[in-house]
């Protein structure tokens, strides 16, 4: 595969008759009958068709850890991502969620091209990227685009607005002079900011401003993925309102497609079509969002979801909180059999042996998977353990 170098476009710190793509009627319709939009053909190899943008198969990423010494020779691997497979559907949003380091920041950066995946493919529009020629990258990235966490650290403090939204047009040379002033001006109008302030530096605007202004560059040229790595969480709940609804109005105006990572779980389902509940590399569970939220099958689903605040009132009150206990293992040297075995309520022997195959489980939708030998039940209470792992009951 080839390894791509870096590209300035990219910011990183470090119908009538049918309901159109990503639109609440498909969204309900897909609910109702049990058909995921983004990960309903899960599996390495099932997805085809035009709706499909994003069909990742089985998808790796280790990290070689170095011994030290003159001579550093690779001691181990950072099983970072091992064997991750999804769709995307165009307009639509999958949304990605896991704790910290279980690897959904190096899964979007492999699906973005920023970094070389070690093995598995990503098809976008039905090519496979992991395999093209740094040129012929160039050109998908035009296609594909990302969003950070951190506006103050994406933006370079001693360049204008201006310059910085203009950037790709620079780099893929697709517009020039009052042309590209032009058409900066017009981003920073669609996105909210004053088109007037294009000769500021990032300083003179707010965190809600500066999060605007990444996604005035990331939509210059025309994408059709944007991949947003926590563009939300280090904002103020206002202001992460308003950058949600601008997601979304620019989803239904250009069609966009996103890959959404955030650790809010409220905020993954308010604008997500489907999630992927991702574990130590893995994929725990996925599905469309209300069959997952609903009736989690995944016991860290299920955890996750307890920890989770309730805007209303009387979930937050009858809610059971499922705690787990020690630390996530190190991805060098994840358990044997199931990763979430050691933290898991309802651990059996098998799940140290066998490592579960990510399946629909009986009685749920097709589209609803989860790599589980004993998936939780309707109703089961996981704050009673009856395997290896330890949960604690805690009134909320
Ligand atoms: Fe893993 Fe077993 Fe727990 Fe299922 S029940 S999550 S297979 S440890």
């Amino acid at each position: 595969m080839s390894t791509p170098g870096p590209d300035p476009t990219v910011q990183d710190p470090a119908a009538q008759d049918s309901p159109a793509p990503g639109s609440p009627a498909q969204d309900a319709q897909a609910s109702a009958t049990g058909q995921s939009s983004s990960t309903g053909q899960a599996g390495a190899g099932a997805a085809t068709g035009d709706d499909v943008l994003v069909d990742v198969r089985n998808l790796v990423k280790y990290f070689p850890v170095r011994g030290s010494g003159l001579i550093s020779r690779t001691v181990g691997q950072v099983q970072a991502v091992d064997g991750v497979s999804f769709t995307l559907r165009r307009g639509q949003t999958l949304g990605l969620v896991g704790e910290t380091g279980c690897g959904k920041s190096t899964l979007a950066r492999c699906v973005a091209g920023l970094i070389p995946a070690t093995s598995g493919e990503v098809m976008f529009e039905g090519r496979d990227i992991t395999k093209l020629s740094r040129g012929a990258m160039r050109a998908v990235r035009r296609q594909v685009q990302m969003i950070f966490q951190d506006p103050y650290g994406s933006l370079n403090p001693r360049r204008r607005v201006g310059s910085i939204i203009g950037d790709p047009f620079a780099v893929h040379n697709t517009a020039g002079g009052g042309e590209r002033k032009r058409a900066v001006q017009e981003l920073m109008e669609r996105v909210g900011l004053n088109p007037e302030h294009y000769n500021r530096f990032p300083a003179e605007f707010s965190g809600g401003q500066r999060q605007r202004i990444g996604l005035a560059r990331a939509l210059a040229l025309r994408p059709k993925l944007i991949i947003a790595d926590e563009p939300v969480s280090a904002l103020d709940v206002s202001i992460q309102a308003q950058i949600l609804n601008l997601l979304a109005d620019l989803q239904s105006d250009f069609g966009l497609s996103y890959l959404f990572i955030a650790h809010d779980l409220e905020v993954v389902r308010h604008v997500s079509n489907d999630v992927l509940v991702m574990y130590l590399g893995r994929v725990a569970e996925q599905g469309h969002k209300d069959a997952v939220y609903d009736t989690p099958r995944h016991p860290y689903t299920a955890a996750l979801l307890s920890a989770a605040p309730a805007a209303d009132p009387d979930t937050a009150a009858s809610r059971q909180r499922i705690i787990l206990t020690g630390d996530v293992p190190s991805p060098i040297n994840p358990p044997s059999g199931c990763r979430f075995h050691p933290r898991c309520p309802k651990a059996q022997e098998t799940c140290h042996e066998t490592e579960p195959t990510l399946e629909t489980k009986a009685g749920d939708p097709p589209s609803h998977q989860t790599a589980c030998h004993f998936p939780v039940e309707p109703h089961e209470d996981l704050t009673q353990p009856a395997g290896a792992g330890a949960a604690i009951r805690e009134s909320r």
